[in-house]
């Protein structure tokens, strides 16, 4: 029996992605070989490269401005990456520090250039985002960088801030639940391993002249402009999850593409928060309404006792993956791009059950 997946990452993928893989595995469409056994250099490893780059054009509407490329080394390198390859001399970059992985995207970018801190959500404990006029802009920013969704607190920024300079974003935990206004993104960039792909690399989507004059002299697996001269294929490419995310990018466009799948998404998210919220406060979740994640849903008992007894249901029930970070603890379940509703609403009724047998 497949197993309900609310693992923050990495996560389910479609059932029948993982069979086609599989029947594809030994020897991929008649060539006698693998294509994990192919050079990279060869035409059919190259039509599937290509592939996938163009779904992933289609299916985001990624404008021509915007290269896409795929870098190993997960999110955590870009939060190196970004500030290395955009900040010229004299130039600065504001954070809004909104948890966990925007201060890893802080802390990284303090130490390769000048950063500082634009909106600081640790005096609420990361339980909200900011609003759309919250953030401070200091003189010769050249770019504010935002954690769409914070993995580990559970909050989603609602709408894009007010900045007047352009943005960075690490979207890792909702890539592609929502469409992009491509507009405001100089570089766009996050881990595929919980929506789209097998972990081993991120999508990076980086805008056409945005690099600085000083990225040239960085090491060349760190200059984006490498990346984009060689189409991602400059080196040897993570080639199994750039296979495998070609037909996850297909089937979100099968079932209707970007808009479908947000609406999917923010119909489980609400069927656990009605739960949450509905529970006279047998489940508690520390967010503000607004900066609710749709793809996170964090969620505590009344002891730490309680929820060992919760969380020994949900694997029972097979259910897994529902441990709160190990920094924060308390309860996670992450409703990722793959994840079914019948899955969520197995959580819903077990939660709702749990909490009837155990109200005292
Ligand atoms: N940013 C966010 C929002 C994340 O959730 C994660 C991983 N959980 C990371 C960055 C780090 O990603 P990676 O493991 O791909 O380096």
């Amino acid at each position: 029996m497949r197993a309900h997946n609310f693992g923050a990452g990495p996560c389910t993928l479609p059932l029948h992605v993982l069979e086609e893989t599989r029947d594809e595995l030994v020897d991929f469409r008649g060539a006698g070989m693998s294509l994990l056994e192919m050079s990279h250099r060869s035409d059919t490893y190259d039509e599937v490269h290509q592939g996938t780059i163009d779904t992933l054009r289609r299916v985001a509407a990624v404008p021509d401005q915007l290269h896409i490329l795929f870098i190993q080394g997960g999110a955590s390198l870009q939060f190196g990456m970004v500030p290395m390859n955009l900040l010229d001399t004299g130039m600065q970059a504001g954070y809004l520090l909104t948890g966990s992985w925007a201060k890893g995207a802080f802390e990284d970018a303090d130490l390769v250039g000048d950063a500082y801190v634009a909106w600081d959500g640790s005096v609420g404990g990361f339980t909200a985002m900011p609003g759309e006029d919250e953030v401070e802009v200091r003189p010769n920013t050249r770019y504010v960088h935002v954690t769409t969704n914070e993995t580990i607190g559970g909050i989603r920024l609602p709408a894009l801030p007010n900045v007047g300079v352009p943005l960075a974003a690490d979207m890792s935990s909702d890539y592609l639940t929502r469409p992009i206004d491509w507009d405001r993104f100089d570089v766009v960039y996050g881990g595929v391993q919980k929506n789209l792909a097998p972990a081993g690399l991120s999508v990076v989507f980086l805008r056409d002249g945005a690099v600085s004059e000083t990225a040239r002299q960085l090491p060349r697996y760190l200059r984006y402009e490498w990346h984009v001269t060689g189409n991602s294929l400059a080196n040897t490419p993570p080639m199994f999850p750039i296979w495998v995310m070609g037909k996850v990018l297909a089937d979100i466009e099968a079932t209707g593409g970007i808009e479908a799948l947000e609406d999917r998404t923010r119909a489980k998210a609400e069927r656990l928060y009605r739960v949450i919220d509905e529970s006279d406060g047998f489940y508690r979740n520390p967010v503000e309404q607004r900066s609710r994640s749709h793809t996170n849903v964090v969620f505590r008992l009344d002891s730490p006792e309680l929820e060992a007894e919760f969380l020994e249901e949900t694997l029972r029930n097979n259910m897994i993956g529902m441990k709160g970070h190990r920094s924060v603890g308390g309860l996670r379940a992450s409703l990722y791009a793959a994840l079914e509703l019948e899955s969520v609403v197995a959580l819903a009724e077990l939660m709702e059950d749990f909490a009837v047998r155990h109200r005292s």
